[in-house]
């Protein structure tokens, strides 16, 4: 049986709340100091951010102290990340390494990996994207025909064909990829999952233009690019189980946490309240969506504790990550429709929390039904393997 909730941290973890905090007071850059991170010199300006985060080891508080971490649990790593969204601290440049790769990483990677990958990742010093679409395989990402040729002579692989969609692409050193490497095997079986070092020949990097101009997104296309066999993360053939379980971080416990919709829809309730004062009419439109939107932001939070709950008692996000990632990324959208209801032409020049005016936050959240896997693939999956109902 589940163990009831206890909603209170402890007086430890409040403790370590009062010393994250108190170092973030002192060090995090002053809101919306740092040029965008979709650009060169933010992506730059972000780095040296976290370079600081990690002297510190605040960068990734809950890997173990050998690989520059703290040590401390998941509960603690909630407190801090509460912390680090109340500072208003820059967006992290490093997360897909951080939050997607490095769990995949400590579940599937070698030792060797582990000590070679881990610690330039939590200092910022490498910089990952994620190279899993394809032009004609996104949603159905089994669907992927970049392929991995053996090298026998070489000890390695031979890479060629095209991604795209890779979030900081344009700037990252590595890529961690899914390439096919056995063409006869049944779709999910013949993939392979490789660390890719971005400056080896044959790779070429093409930034796509965005809807706000700026270009951190980009294709890659690999022409016979050499991977040795020590950068195979899991079982060759194995990849889309590997795949998985980056997966599961991205929809579920990693990649968004709470804290990040607790603060904006705090921040909106403050502009419900300063629009109740200027324009009452406009405030009271908007009143049922913005206690709608912080209504979700806090079920969210309230959901994270209970699945921490069961992952600390030796459980696992499971299936439930889909149906996570479909209400974090409609809170998301819920946040900024309402905040631009409220502000009008003005959402243009607020800061929304996050570290971009409301509008830009908007036009971000538009993409979160689509990145991650798209909300009707996961409806698929709640439908499936949560409800148990027959497949489409
Ligand atoms: C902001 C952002 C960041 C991204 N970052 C990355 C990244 O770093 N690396 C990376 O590899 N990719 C990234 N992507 C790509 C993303 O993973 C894909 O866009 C997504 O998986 C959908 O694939 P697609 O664009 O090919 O759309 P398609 O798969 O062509 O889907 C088109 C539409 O059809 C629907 N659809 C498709 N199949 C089904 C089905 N079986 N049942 C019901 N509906 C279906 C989809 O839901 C969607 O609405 C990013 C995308 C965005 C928007």
């Amino acid at each position: 049986m589940d163990r009831p909730m206890d909603l209170h941290y402890t007086d430890a973890q409040e403790a370590f709340r009062a010393e994250a905090r108190s170092w973030l007071d002192a060090h995090a850059p002053a809101p919306r100091s740092l040029a965008s991170l979709d650009t060169a010199a933010g992506f730059e300006a972000h780095r040296a951010w976290e370079a600081e985060l990690a002297a510190d080891r605040w960068s990734v508080v809950s890997w173990p102290e050998e690989f520059g971490g703290r040590g401390v649990g998941i509960l603690e790593w909630l407190v801090f990340e509460e912390e680090y969204w109340r500072a208003q601290a820059p967006l992290r440049v490093s997360q897909n390494g951080v939050f997607l790769l490095a769990p995949t990483m400590f579940e599937f990677g070698t030792d060797a990996q582990k000590q070679r990958f881990l610690p330039p990742m939590a200092s910022a010093a490498e910089i990952w994207c994620q190279g899993w679409s394809e032009p004609d395989a996104g949603s159905d990402l089994a669907g992927i025909r970049s392929r991995a040729q053996r090298s026998d002579d070489e000890g390695g692989w031979v890479l060629s064909g095209q991604k795209t969609w890779a979030s900081r692409g344009a700037f990252a050193e590595w890529c961690f990829g899914l390439f096919r490497t056995d063409p006869e095997a049944e779709r999910h079986r013949g993939l392979t999952y490789f660390l890719i070092d971005m400056a080896t020949p044959g790779v070429t990097v093409r930034p796509i233009p965005q809807i706000d101009g700026e270009s951190g997104f980009a294709e890659l296309f690999f022409e016979d690019v050499f991977v040795p066999d020590d950068l195979v993360l899991g079982e060759v053939g194995k990849g889309w189980n590997v795949a998985m379980a980056t997966a599961g971080s991205e929809r579920g416990l990693s990649l968004r946490s709470p804290a990040r919709y607790s603060r904006a829809a705090e921040r909106l309730v403050d502009l419900y309240a300063d629009c109740l004062e200027r324009d009452p009419d406009r405030a009271r439109r908007s009143a049922d969506s913005v206690a709608q939107a912080w209504m979700d932001a806090e079920a969210y939070r309230l959901n994270t504790l209970w699945t921490a709950t069961r992952v600390l008692d030796g459980g696992s996000v499971g299936p439930e990550a889909s149906a996570n990632k479909i209400h974090w990324s409609q809170t998301d959208l819920s946040i900024h429709r309402a905040a631009l209801d409220l502000l009008g032409p003005e959402a243009e020049f607020h800061g929304d929390g996050v570290d971009a005016p409301w509008l830009d936050g908007f036009l971000f959240a538009l993409a979160g039904p689509i990145y991650a896997g798209t909300n009707e693939i996961q409806r698929n999956v709640v439908a499936e393997r949560m409800l148990g109902l027959p497949r489409g």
